[in-house]
């Protein structure tokens, strides 16, 4: 009488996760002496507080999806 034993389960290894650079409202606010410099523009569709995200060429609000293309 033979048990056939899955001896190798397969273990679950700890997936190390990537740690994501958490990026906060701080860092979109850069301080110079005594003014806070907006570093990014926000959506104009949205409004204010609505920070839109650099990609190089263009702005884009995380929120509705507007881009809005730099000047060159
Ligand atoms: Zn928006």
């Amino acid at each position: 009488m033979t048990e056939k034993e899955e001896a190798a389960t397969p273990k679950k290894g700890k997936t190390e996760k990537k740690r994501k650079k958490e990026k906060g409202v701080y860092t979109l606010y850069k301080v110079e002496r005594d003014k806070v410099v907006r570093q990014r523009p926000t959506c104009e569709r949205c409004g204010q507080g609505y920070f839109m995200a650099d990609h190089g060429d263009r702005y884009t609000c995380g929120h509705c999806g507007f881009t809005r293309y730099k000047h060159a």
